[in-house]
């Protein structure tokens, strides 16, 4: 992938030629410097932004970036779930109906989704949560209702951009364990990227990327302990 933006007359590459493949199953971290690419990168891959050049090919789809943008919509809506730094809640709908409203997009009715988003808030330890709104959640309610919303639909592919960073380590904790039991438990493809080294751990492929480039990309075993503390 080759990704450039404009910055006064001049173009800047951020992106320069990035290339790997993450596996079902897998927690991928990308991790590096801040302006190092990470959430250019992310958004590259999800099809929110555009590349100069390379493809992303994704479950049955060669090239997502060919299909046109209805298409691209819906393989996002239908395959991928998101969770952003910052929460990216809406602020006047409850935790049940930030989930509810996702799944009736996806054409489940009223009554199926309110099932499936009450499991998955259960699931993230929020069933006691449901009617409340962001601004009556802790940070680690609000991230936590976001994955609710990314996994209620059980994607196979789950994006996620510094998911921790607004969090302290216990509830950082919490989160990345639940993006572990993601891959393990459903199979998906999580990609994560984030500079905090506290959730290398957990990874089973870690990509160190450095002023737009793959500097290091390596499997490991995640720590036992770690995974076994995720069920
Ligand atoms: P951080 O860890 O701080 O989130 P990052 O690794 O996610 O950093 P990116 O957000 O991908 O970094 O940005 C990489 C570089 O691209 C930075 O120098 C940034 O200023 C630049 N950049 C990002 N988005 C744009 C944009 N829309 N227009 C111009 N430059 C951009
Ligand atoms: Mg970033």
């Amino acid at each position: 992938l080759i990704k450039r933006f404009k910055s006064g007359k001049n173009y800047v590459e951020v992106l320069k030629g990035v290339n790997f493949d993450a596996r079902h199953g897998d927690l991928t971290m990308v991790m590096g410097p801040s302006g190092s690419g990470k959430s250019t990168l992310i958004a590259a891959l999800s099809g929110l932004l555009k590349p100069e050049a390379g493809r992303v090919d994704a479950l049955d789809v060669d090239d997502m970036w060919k299909l046109s943008s209805g298409r691209l919509d819906k393989f996002r809506l239908d395959h991928c779930g998101f969770i952003f730094q910052g929460f990216n809640l809406f602020p006047s709908l409850s935790a049940l109906q930030q989930v509810t409203t996702v799944l009736k997009f996806q054409g489940l009715t009223p009554d199926q989704a309110r099932k499936r988003a009450t499991l998955a808030l259960e699931e993230v330890g929020l069933g006691h949560r449901l009617h409340q709104r962001p601004a009556a959640l802790s940070g680690g309610e609000k991230q936590r209702v976001a994955i609710a919303r990314a996994l209620a639909k059980d994607p196979q592919i789950l994006f996620a951009d510094e998911p921790t960073s607004a969090l302290d380590g216990e509830n950082g904790q919490v989160v990345i364990k639940l993006l572990r039991r993601a891959a393990t438990e459903h199979g998906a493809a999580v990609i994560c990227v984030t500079h905090d080294p506290r959730l290398e751990a957990w990874a089973d492929r870690v990509i160190h990327i450095e002023d737009g480039v793959i500097i290091d990309d390596q499997r490991r075993i995640p720590n036992p302990e770690a995974v076994l503390a995720s069920h």
